[in-house]
């Protein structure tokens, strides 16, 4: 009895454990199943998009979407050509006005140079007629000298070159004159109808050259002369009676030996 207990035990137990096997291989299958599934998930929506891109790209255009997408294509054109004229007409603008203002400045600085040239031209004695009235230009005096005798002294020494005239520089030299002196000198001189001045530009710079236009009167040479106080002047002519010709006090004046003057 117990034996067949026994029995009846075993293949109970040999049933479940087959059974058992089986359960475990048909899990097996449904894991392997499933793995093949879910890797065949992850593929496949890349898959479907790319498809889906695919399917997009190859649509045909509808008729009014062709002529939208030419009309967008055309307007973009169009502003891309105004955007390009607006660059150039700016460009232009600029360029328009730069040259503006180099004209503007080249103008200027030829009026600057042109006004420092006018300026360079200004002598010292143009200066001088500008400040000076013309009573302190005739009446000018060098203090403790004979203005008469200097005056004679330039009138000889300008005599010597004639109508070319003399460097006012070089008279002031032969002078011992400051040019301060000498050009208010030369203008007492002008002013006086003794000499001209003649403007000239000498090693590149504006002065003057002295020409003496008359020999100013000296009183020099008839000092004390008899005929300055003769009572007898009245009567006197060359053909007279009363004549210098046989005149007794011009005579003794004129072969009266006289001092040297100092040069
Ligand atoms: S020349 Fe003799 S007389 Fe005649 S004015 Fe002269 S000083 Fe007199």
């Amino acid at each position: 009895m117990a034996k067949k207990k026994e029995e009846k035990l075993a293949t109970e137990a040999e049933k479940l454990k087959a059974e058992l096997d089986a359960l475990k291989e048909k899990k097996k299958k449904l894991d392997k199943k499933e793995k093949t599934q879910k890797k065949a998930i992850k593929k496949t929506p890349a898959k479907s998009k790319k498809k889906k891109l695919t399917a997009k790209k190859k649509t045909p255009l509808t008729p009014a979407e062709k002529k939208a997408e030419a009309k967008k294509k055309a307007a973009e054109k169009k502003a891309e050509a105004k955007k390009k004229a607006a660059e150039k007409k700016k460009k232009a603008a600029e360029k328009k006005a730069e040259a503006k203002r180099k004209a503007e400045e080249a103008k200027k600085k030829a009026e600057e140079e042109k006004r420092k040239e006018e300026e360079a031209k200004r002598t010292f004695e143009e200066e001088l007629e500008e400040q000076l009235s013309e009573e302190e230009i005739e009446n000018f005096q060098i203090e403790k000298v004979d203005m008469e005798k200097l005056t004679n002294k330039v009138c000889e020494v300008i005599a010597k070159y004639e109508s070319e005239g003399m460097l006012q520089s070089e008279l002031w030299k032969k002078l011992k004159l400051s040019s301060r002196d000498g050009s208010r000198l030369a203008l007492r001189l002008e002013r006086r109808g003794i000499i001209n001045r003649e403007k000239i530009l000498e090693k590149g710079r504006w002065t003057y050259k002295l020409i003496l236009k008359k020999t100013p009167i000296s009183t020099v040479s008839i000092e004390n002369a008899p005929c300055l106080i003769c009572p007898v002047e009245q009567k006197c002519s060359i053909d007279g009676e009363i004549s210098p010709r046989t005149c007794q006090w011009i005579e003794e004046w004129v072969t009266e030996v006289k001092p040297k003057k100092a040069q």
